[in-house]
């Protein structure tokens, strides 16, 4: 499996500049490292997956390094 580095990741410029994850599975991964307090949604302009911070999408981002 490969390790999937967030802060690394390509930007959407159709989502506000979210992080583009490739593939479900890292998707998954990062939700899971979050606890679940991540929401994970199919880009609607086709660039992969992204996540969402539904309880708090102005605070300040999880670490995920
Ligand atoms: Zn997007």
């Amino acid at each position: 499996m490969t390790e999937f580095r967030y802060s690394a990741a390509e930007r959407c410029t159709w989502c506000s500049m979210r992080a583009v994850i490739p593939t479900e599975a890292d998707a998954d991964q990062i939700v899971a490292a979050a606890e679940q307090r991540l929401l994970k949604y199919r880009c609607p302009a086709g660039d992969g997956w992204h996540v969402s911070y539904p309880a708090a999408e102005h605070a300040m981002l999880i670490d995920m390094r």
